[in-house]
C-alpha cells in the first residue's frame, strides 16, 4: 500500500523485489530529498509475509547510480533522446519497407514490467506485423509454458504458494530452491517444522542446499526425468492408485499414455536413472499413498532438449491421480525471473499473441487486432531465441532491439551470439547499466529506469500481480522502457496506438484486452481491474488472476471444478518420450557440465555484482567436481582448470574459452561437473560458461539445453597465481595486460582481483607501476615462495598484491581493514608483507552475509558445543536475519559436529525408530 506521496516528505512505500519469481513485497523508507534509507520485507505481502532473502535484503546497496547508463548513446557518444529515437525509428522503418516486417526483432526480458512488455508486444505484433519478439524467459520456463498449454489448453499455473505448505508430500524436481527461491524455501522449511509428517523429496543429479531439507534425495542421472515419471505412471496403474473417476470425468488421452508407459518397469527406470530400485520404489509408493502431493519444478526440468516432455510427464501423474485443483496438490512450475509470468500474460514470447491468445488461431488474431484497432496483426509465430540469433547471423534479421537483458552471457553458444551481433546492421540496447557484454555490440544504447524508479506491475510464480512502485525519479536522462517503446512507435508513425501517458493507462488497456470477447473462454481474465483509476492502480494490492466478477479478489488455485481451457473442456494426457540430452559425452569430451545459480548472485551480476557483501559468499567462478574425478585429473582445490567443448574446437574460436577454479565436491555425481552462470567478460577473463553449450534446444518450446554440455577438463598451468587488492576499479582491458587469468570482484573498500600468470612478480609490479603512476611508496618483500607488494596513494594503503607458486587464502575482512583511510602501523605493514593477519581476521569463507560470520568461526562454535542451527544463531547471530545461510550451517554441523554428539543423535534416532 502507498502510505505517502513521493517527494513531499519522508515516506514508506511498498514495492516488489526485482530478482526472482517468488515476487517478495518490499517496504522502503524514502526521505524528502529522495534517499532510500531503509528496507525490509512487507509483512502483509502474501508471497513473503515480511521475509527477504539476502539478495532482497541488499537491494539498497546495489541501487547506486554508479555504473548506470545515464544518457542515450550513438556509437559510444552521448546524444539527445530526439536523435536516438529518430535513428532507431528511421532504421527500423527503412528495413521494414525494404525487407518486410520479419527483418527486425525485439529480444526482451523477464526483468521488464508487464506494461513495458505489453507495449513492446503490441508494437511488434500489431503495428510492425511480425512476431519477432522473444525474451530471455525462453531460457527460463518456456518448456513449462508449452507443457501447461498442451495439457490444460492454456498457460495456466494451477497452484499457489500455500499449496507448497499444505502438501503432505512435496517433490522438488530440478530445483535448488534454497538458493534460487530462498523465501519460498523458508516457507517450506517452516511448514515442515510445523508438520513433521510432511515429506519432502528432492530429485536432482546434485546434492544441494535444498536436499538438506529432504526426507530423501533421488540423485538421478541428468536428463532422465521422463523415464522417472513415466515409470511412476506405470507404477500408479499397477498399484491401482489411479483416480479413475477423475480420469474419466476430466481428462482425455489416458489410454494412449498408459500404454506408452507400461514398458517403464521399476528395473528399467532404476537403470536408466542410475538409482537403486528400492529408493525408486519408496518414491513411487509415497506418491501413490499420499493424498496431497505437489511436484514443483524449475530450470533443471525446463532447460533441456526434452523439457516440455519432462513437464508433461509430471503433469500426467497429477492428472492420473486427481492431484490437481485441490489444496496442497498440483504440478507447479517455479519461474526464475521476477516477471516471466507477466511477459507470458501479454505475449512476450514469439509463439504467442497477447493475453493467452493463440497466434495460429484466426479468431484470436481478429480479437486482438479489433481491440487494438491496429493496422495489421502477426499471422505466424516469430523466431524463438536460438532461431532469432541464427537469423541475425544469416542476415535475414537486420535489426534487433535488446531490452533489459544480456544475451551475450545468457544465451548458449556465445561465439555465435557475438558473430550475430557483429554482423547485425542495427543493434539497439536499452538497459539501466552502462556496461555489460551485450552493450559492447550496441550501435545505439538507450538508458532505461532501474528498479527503484520503474513503475508498473509484475506477476510472480503463483499468478500474483503486484505493483512495483517508483520510489525515486529517473537517474540522469533514463526513461521507462514503456515510454521509450512508445516514443519509437510514435516516431515510426504509429501514434494512435501508443499515446499512453502513464503505466496505469497501459495496465487498463491490457486488463481490458483480457476481458474482450472472453466470455469465460480464456483463463487470463483481469476484467475486475480494467477500470481502475490512477489512485486505485497506485493502491493495487497483490492479487492472483483471474480477477473478475466471479472472483473480484482473485483466485488462489485453478481447475477446482475440473474444467480446463481445451476445446473439450478436459485436460489432455500427453505421450512423453524419453530422449537423452543432445550434447553427448565421448572420450574427448567425457564430462557432463551442469550449470546453475549461486545463493547471493542474480543473472549476469550487473546489479548483485555491485555489492561487496553479496560477492563475499562466493567471490569467484568455480567448477565443482567429484573427488575421484579430481584425483584422476590431478586436480586440487583452487587449481585452475580449462574447459572446452567440441563445437568450439571446430570453429575459429579461442581454445579453452573457460577457465575456473576447482572446488572439490562430494555432492557431484562422478563424471559430472557444475559451474555457476553469473560471470562474464565484464568481470573475468574466461568464466562465461555458455560458451560451452551448443544450440541444442527443445523442439516444442525452443528452450535451450543449458544443463547438459559435454566438456573436456584440463589442468591449466600457470607459473604464478595470486590476489591483487586495489582501491580503484581496474577495467578488464587493463587487467588483460597484466594477467592471463583474472576475476574481479568488489570489496568493501576496493576491489579484489584473483589472477594467474606466467609473468615474474617483478614484471607484474613493473607493469602496474607503469599503468598506475599516481601510486607511490611501492614496497616489496619475498620469502618462502611468497611475494608481497604494497603501494600507497595520497598516504593511504591503496594496493596490496600477493603472488605465489602456491594457492593463497586471504581473509577479506583483514584486507578491508587495511584499505581504509587510516594510516597503517609498522606491525600491520609487517603482517601484510608476510601475509599474516591478526587473529581476529581468520574467519574463513563467509557463510552468513548478513552478520558477516565466516566458516572458521562457525566451526569453532560447533567444536565448542553448538549443536543446532538455532544454537549457532543464538551464539553467533548467523542465520537469524534472512535465513539464506541456514542450509549451509546445517551442512557444517553435519561435517563438524563432534563424533560423540553425532553418535548420540544417531542413537536417539535409532531408539525412536525402534519405538
Ligand atoms: Fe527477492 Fe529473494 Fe524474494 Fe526472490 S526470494 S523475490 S530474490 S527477496
Amino acid at each position: 500500500m502507498l502510505k505517502s506521496n513521493l517527494g513531499t516528505r519522508a515516506s514508506l512505500l511498498n514495492t516488489t523485489c526485482p530478482y526472482c519469481g517468488v515476487g517478495c513485497g518490499v517496504e522502503v523508507q524514502t526521505t524528502a530529498d529522495n534517499k532510500l534509507t531503509d528496507l525490509k520485507g512487507s509483512s502483509d505481502h502474501p508471497a513473503n509475509f515480511g521475509r527477504l532473502c539476502v539478495k532482497g535484503n541488499k537491494l539498497l546497496e546495489t541501487n547506486s547510480v554508479s555504473g548506470r547508463l545515464l544518457n542515450p548513446m550513438i556509437a559510444g557518444e552521448k546524444t539527445s533522446w530526439d536523435d536516438a529515437i529518430a535513428k532507431v525509428a528511421t532504421k527500423f522503418k527503412q528495413l521494414i519497407d525494404d525487407h518486410g516486417p520479419d527483418s527486425v526483432a525485439f529480444y526482451v526480458s523477464g526483468q521488464l514490467l508487464t506494461e513495458d512488455y505489453y507495449v513492446a508486444n503490441k508494437l511488434m505484433k500489431g503495428y510492425i506485423g511480425s512476431a519477432n519478439i522473444d525474451t530471455n524467459s525462453r531460457l527460463c520456463m518456456s518448456s513449462a509454458v508449452a507443457a501447461y498449454t498442451r495439457a490444460f489448453g492454456a498457460d495456466a499455473v494451477p497452484c499457489c504458494y500455500e499449496d507448497l505448505e499444505q502438501a503432505e508430500l512435496l517433490i522438488l524436481v530440478g530445483s535448488n530452491a534454497a538458493w534460487t527461491h530462498p523465501v519460498l524455501f523458508q516457507r517450506i522449511e517452516r511448514a515442515k517444522r510445523l508438520n513433521p509428517d510432511m515429506q519432502v523429496i528432492t530429485i536432482d543429479p546434485r546434492t544441494t542446499a535444498t536436499s538438506e531439507l529432504a526426507d530423501f534425495h533421488l540423485k538421478i542421472k541428468p536428463g532422465t526425468d521422463v523415464a522417472l515419471f513415466n515409470g511412476l505412471l506405470a507404477h500408479l496403474d499397477s498399484d491401482k492408485a489411479l483416480n479413475t473417476a477423475y480420469i474419466s470425468s476430466h481428462t482425455q488421452g489416458f489410454e494412449q499414455v498408459i500404454d506408452h508407459c507400461q514398458s517403464w518397469t521399476l528395473t528399467k527406470v532404476a537403470k536408466q536413472c542410475d538409482i537403486g530400485e528400492l529408493e525408486l520404489l519408496n518414491f513411487y509408493r509415497l506418491f501413490a499413498q499420499t493424498d496431497k502431493v505437489v511436484t514443483a519444478y524449475s530450470m533443471g526440468v525446463n532447460q533441456s532438449s526434452s523439457g516440455t516432455d519432462k513437464a508433461n510427464s509430471i503433469i500426467n501423474t497429477h492428472l492420473a491421480t486427481g492431484k490437481i485443483g485441490r489444496e496442497g496438490c498440483g504440478p507447479f512450475s517455479l519461474t526464475g525471473q521476477p516477471n516471466a509470468m507477466g511477459g507470458r500474460e501479454v505475449g512476450g514470447l514469439a509463439n504467442m499473441l497477447a493475453c493467452h491468445m493463440n497466434i495460429d488461431n484466426p479468431e484470436h488474431r481478429q480479437t486482438v487486432q479489433t481491440y487494438w484497432q491496429s493496422p495489421t496483426i502477426a499471422a505466424k509465430p516469430g523466431f524463438k531465441a536460438v532461431d532469432l540469433f541464427d537469423n541475425i547471423n544469416t542476415g535475414k534479421v537486420k535489426a534487433v532491439w535488446v531490452m533489459a537483458t544480456n544475451p551475450m552471457v545468457s544465451m548458449p553458444n556465445r561465439q555465435k551470439i557475438a558473430d550475430a551481433l557483429k554482423k547485425c546492421e542495427l543493434v539497439v540496447v536499452s538497459d539501466c547499466v552502462a556496461k555489460n557484454d551485450t552493450l559492447d555490440y550496441a550501435h545505439i544504447a538507450l538508458p532505461a529506469t532501474g528498479w527503484s524508479e520503474k513503475d508498473g506491475t509484475v506477476t510472480n510464480s503463483e499468478r500474483r500481480i503486484s505493483r512495483q512502485r517508483g520510489l525515486l525519479p529517473a537517474a540522469g536522462e533514463a526513461k521507462h522502457d514503456w515510454k521509450i517503446i512508445c516514443d519509437v512507435a510514435k516516431a515510426m508513425g504509429f501514434a494512435s496506438g501508443f499515446n499512453f501517458e502513464s503505466s496505469s493507462e497501459i495496465f487498463a488497456e491490457y486488463a481490458g484486452l483480457t476481458q474482450f470477447e472472453n466470455n469465460g473462454s480464456r483463463d487470463l481474465d483481469l476484467s475486475a481491474l480494467s477500470e481502475l483509476t490512477d489512485t486505485q492502480y497506485n493502491r493495487l494490492k497483490p492479487v492472483q488472476w483471474p480477477v473478475n466478477k466471479a472472483a473480484p479478489y482473485g483466485t488462489k488455485r485453478l481447475f477446482t471444478d475440473g474444467k480446463f481451457y481445451t476445446q473439450s473442456g478436459k485436460a489432455q494426457f500427453v505421450v512423453t518420450e524419453f530422449n537423452a540430452p543432445q550434447q553427448h559425452t565421448n572420450s574427448d569430451f567425457p564430462f557432463v557440465l551442469n550449470t546453475g545459480r549461486i545463493r547471493d548472485q542474480w543473472h549476469t551480476m550487473t546489479r548483485t555484482g555491485k555489492s561487496s557483501e553479496l560477492n563475499s559468499h562466493v567471490s569467484r567462478p568455480y567448477l565443482a567436481i567429484h573427488p575421484e574425478d579430481a584425483n584422476n585429473l590431478g586436480l586440487k582445490v583452487d587449481d585452475l582448470v580449462s574447459l572446452n567443448a567440441a563445437h568450439i574446437l571446430t570453429k575459429d574460436a579461442p581454445a579453452a574459452p573457460v577457465c575456473l577454479a576447482v572446488s572439490i565436491d562430494n555432492n557431484q555425481r562422478q563424471g559430472e561437473v557444475f559451474a555457476p552462470i553469473h560471470w562474464s567478460a565484464s568481470n573475468a577473463s574466461s568464466a562465461n560458461v555458455t560458451h560451452l553449450f551448443t544450440d541444442a534446444n527443445d523442439k516444442i518450446s525452443g528452450q535451450p539445453e543449458l544443463k547438459h554440455a559435454a566438456v573436456s577438463l584440463q589442468k591449466a598451468k600457470f607459473e604464478y597465481s595470486g590476489q591483487l587488492f586495489i582501491q580503484q576499479n581496474l577495467n578488464v582491458e587493463l587487467l588483460k595486460k597484466f594477467f592471463d587469468y583474472f576475476v574481479t570482484s568488489p570489496l568493501e573498500n576496493g576491489h579484489l582481483v584473483y589472477f594467474a600468470t606466467d609473468q615474474q612478480p617483478a614484471n607484474i609490479k613493473q607493469s602496474l607501476q607503469l599503468e598506475l603512476p599516481l601510486y607511490d611508496e611501492w614496497i616489496t618483500a619475498s620469502s618462502s615462495g611468497l611475494n608481497s607488494t604494497c603501494a600507497m596513494r595520497q598516504g593511504r594503503m591503496s594496493l596490496i598484491m600477493f603472488v605465489s607458486t602456491k594457492h593463497l587464502t586471504v581473509d577479506l575482512g583483514w584486507i578491508n581493514s587495511l584499505l581504509t583511510n587510516e594510516s597503517i602501523t609498522p606491525e600491520q605493514l609487517h603482517g601484510l608483507l608476510n601475509q599474516q593477519p591478526d587473529q581476529r581476521f581468520k574467519q574463513g569463507k563467509l557463510v552468513c552475509s548478513c552478520f558477516k560470520v565466516g566458516e572458521n568461526t562457525i566451526v569453532d562454535a560447533i567444536n565448542a558445543g553448538c549443536d543446532s542451527v538455532d544454537d549457532l544463531g543464538r551464539t553467533l547471530q548467523c542465520g537469524t536475519n534472512c535465513g539464506s545461510c541456514k542450509t549451509e550451517l546445517s551442512q557444517l554441523l553435519k561435517q563438524h559436529k563432534p563424533k560423540k554428539l553425532q553418535q548420540a543423535s544417531q542413537h536417539i534416532i535409532a531408539l525412536e525408530a525402534v519405538s
